[in-house]
């Protein structure tokens, strides 16, 4: 005997099934971060009319619904984002430009800059340490920083020696406990370099975070990333002008 109800139950799921084979929902993955880049991407996405189910800051999941039907959200480490998009795991990511540096951006497409978690690439030294006479001195410099790839490409193209220590975390650290006369990292206030006694002595790239998108995505499913790239790039705009007005 069957439970009452479970034939109009297997009747909705076939008519479900059917539709889905008649007219098949699109699905899109976007990959993001947690924290600044989930927070800033947010608004924009809302922009383009996605809004998240779920907030990734309280919820243990790694793969995020949305209120649109086959569009959902991977949270995964800033670094992977673009190793996700560029395997096709996910469509399209955001990415800040330190990201994108260090990865390369081999078999991605980054159509949009957008605008958002804007900070500096920089060089930082303790205050006091003669950073021109180093220089000038031809004397190798070690520097200790997670933009491996970024710093030697940087160094290199000024013809500097320096040598290289690769971090994970706490950059800062590096100098004072005399791992490295300087660090390479991202500073957005200051703050934290001024809370520990360092100085930028080199700007070495704008910052900000990047729309990336996989290749074949864009090709194979046009009909749902165009509009999403244009949508996100219209939020884009009306941020901006909303930003030139408030200055
Ligand atoms: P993890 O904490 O997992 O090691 P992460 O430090 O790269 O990763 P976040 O601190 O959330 O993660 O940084 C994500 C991105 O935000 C960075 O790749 C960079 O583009 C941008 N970002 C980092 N620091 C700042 C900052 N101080 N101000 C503005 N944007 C920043
Ligand atoms: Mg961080």
């Amino acid at each position: 005997m069957t439970a009452p109800g479970s034939g109009s139950r297997a009747s909705g799921r076939m008519k479900l099934w059917f539709e889905q084979i008649l007219f098949p929902v699109p699905t899109l993955t976007l990959a993001l971060s947690k924290g600044r880049i989930f927070d800033e991407t947010l608004p924009l996405l809302a922009g383009a009319g996605i809004v998240p189910a779920e907030d990734p800051e309280t919820s243990r999941r790694l793969i995020i619904g949305t209120n649109r039907p086959g569009v959902s959200i991977v949270i995964v480490r800033a670094s992977d984002v673009p190793t996700y998009v560029q395997h096709g795991a996910a469509d399209v990511g955001v990415a800040g430009k330190d990201v994108m540096l260090e990865h390369g951006g081999e078999g991605l497409y980054q159509p949009l800059d957008l605008e958002i978690a804007r900070c500096r690439m920089v060089a930082a030294t303790k205050r006091g340490f003669d950073w021109p006479g180093t220089v000038q001195r031809g004397a190798r410099i070690r520097i200790a920083t997670k933009y491996v790839k970024t710093a030697r490409e940087h160094f290199a193209a000024k013809g500097m020696h320096v040598d290289l220590i690769k971090l994970y975390g706490s950059m800062e650290l590096a100098p004072l406990a005399g791992l490295a006369d300087a660090i390479v990292d991202l500073v957005s206030s200051g703050n934290t370099l001024k809370a520990n006694d360092l100085v930028v002595v080199e700007d070495i790239a704008p910052i900000s975070a990047r729309l990336i998108v996989n290749p074949a995505s864009l090709k194979l499913k046009r009909d749902t990333v165009q509009p999403l790239l244009d949508a996100l790039a219209a939020a884009v705009a009306v941020r901006r002008s909303a930003a030139k007005v408030a200055s």
